[in-house]
């Protein structure tokens, strides 16, 4: 039973939700580091009292060391602060970071807890072969957070490696239906209405233009050590299964439950035990029917786009992700349209294929970011 945990994102909507797990198991909080919110990072800090925290922003940082000089605890800022957090030794470090940001901590991780629990997937879809392999050197167990892959994780358990096939499942997004046509004016607050999951902004529009899909295709081929042929995207609006699994003798296992973080986020924390949660019961007569249906690759092209870095390599995947990092931050700030994404992305991360290091990775996130730039100067 995990006793201490570091948390990495804890002022975003998973870190916000895993504090409130760890409170529900008794975990004992050593270290917290987030972005740049100062404000949230104060009241988590005096709440659990940890010994160490960390901003990413160092101007942020400053005004938090002001803030909680009334205590014994020690503020820290910039990257070196992140990393002083994740290499803090505790039984788990849940990594909740948004984006390309979160792999260096994860490395850092791997080198001081027992288990990663997992919600970072841009760090798997930039280092995931590496960083697999690492963990499993270091004797470090490595638990999804992600709702599907938590349900696959959850649906393998006992029976790794003898399945035919997974069933990734999809909202849809909030734009489920649309034509091409219709997208052509939507705003980033439309697309921020999702109808199933409150999530943090980025993984939010990710959800709308299925590039989260994507990106989670490419986080189970490497969670689970299976081709992207193996793993069949499904479109279930109501989110209450959450993935399956097909079996060699066409058993397929799935898990349910109502679309709340809390329960995949609780178990990569309680895992091999269940704890309770407040959630509601899952009522299915109340739900009547559950649709199934296949994604649209035409109107939301950032699907096939990462299905195709998927089979290209990491290179291509850690370039794909920083393209779309770049590309839904310039449609959050009002400055391209939504269908702009699946264009810069594709633009942004050609040329790219074959395996990469981390290294390779975070110099092709640098390279992407800066082809960016000059593109949009
Ligand atoms: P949020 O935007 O809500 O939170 C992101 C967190 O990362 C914040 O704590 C933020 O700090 C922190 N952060 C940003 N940049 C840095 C940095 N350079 N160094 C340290 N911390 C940083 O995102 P979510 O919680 O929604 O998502 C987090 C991750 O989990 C993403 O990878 C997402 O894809 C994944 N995920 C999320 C799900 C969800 O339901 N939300 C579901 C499944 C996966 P600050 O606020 O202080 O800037």
């Amino acid at each position: 039973m995990m006793e201490t945990l570091t948390l990495l994102g804890s002022t975003g909507s998973i870190g916000k939700n895993a504090l409130r797990a760890a409170k529900r198991l008794n975990l004992r909080i050593k270290a917290l580091a987030a972005g740049k919110n100062v404000t949230e990072m104060e009241n988590t800090a005096r709440e659990f009292s940890p010994e160490l925290v960390a901003l990413y922003d160092e101007r942020a940082a400053g005004d938090l060391r002001a803030r909680l000089a009334d205590t014994p605890i020690k503020v820290l800022g910039g990257a070196d602060g992140v990393l002083a957090v994740a290499s803090t030794a505790a039984d788990c470090c849940l990594n909740a970071i948004v984006g390309a940001a979160g792999l260096l901590p994860t490395l850092a991780a791997l080198d001081s807890v027992k288990r990663l629990a997992l919600a970072n997937k841009e760090t798997l879809v930039m280092a995931g072969a590496h960083v697999l392999r690492t963990a499993r050197e270091k004797g470090v167990e490595v638990l999804p957070v992600d709702s599907e892959h938590s349900a696959i994780f959850q649906c393998l358990r006992g029976e790794e490696k003898r399945f035919r096939r997974i069933i990734l499942t999809a909202s849809g997004g909030p734009f489920y239906g649309k034509t091409s046509a219709e997208l052509a004016n939507v705003t980033a607050a439309d697309a921020l209405k999702h109808p199933n999951w409150s999530m943090g902004a980025k993984v939010t529009i990710d959800s709308a233009t299925l590039m989260n899909k994507g990106l989670e295709l490419i986080e189970a081929m490497h969670l689970f050590s299976v081709e992207p042929e193996r793993i069949k995207i499904v479109v279930h609006r109501e989110s209450v299964l959450h993935s399956a699994v097909e079996f060699e003798d066409g058993a397929v296992i799935g898990q349910m439950g109502v679309a709340d973080m809390s329960i995949p986020i609780q178990y990569a924390l309680s895992f091999p035990l269940r704890a309770p949660t407040d959630l509601p019961p899952l009522e299915l007569e109340k739900l009547g029917s559950l649709s199934f249906s296949l994604p649209d690759r035409h109107t939301f092209r950032c699907l096939p786009i990462a299905e195709r870095a998927a089979k290209l390599g990491g290179a291509a995947c850690a370039a794909m992700n920083a393209a779309n990092e770049v590309a839904v931050a310039r449609f959050l700030d009002g400055k391209t349209g939504f269908l702009d994404i699946a264009d810069s992305v594709e633009r942004l991360c050609e040329g790219y294929s074959g395996d990469a290091s981390p290294q390779r990775a975070l110099e092709i996130d640098r390279e992407v970011r800066e082809r960016a730039q000059s593109l949009w100067r």
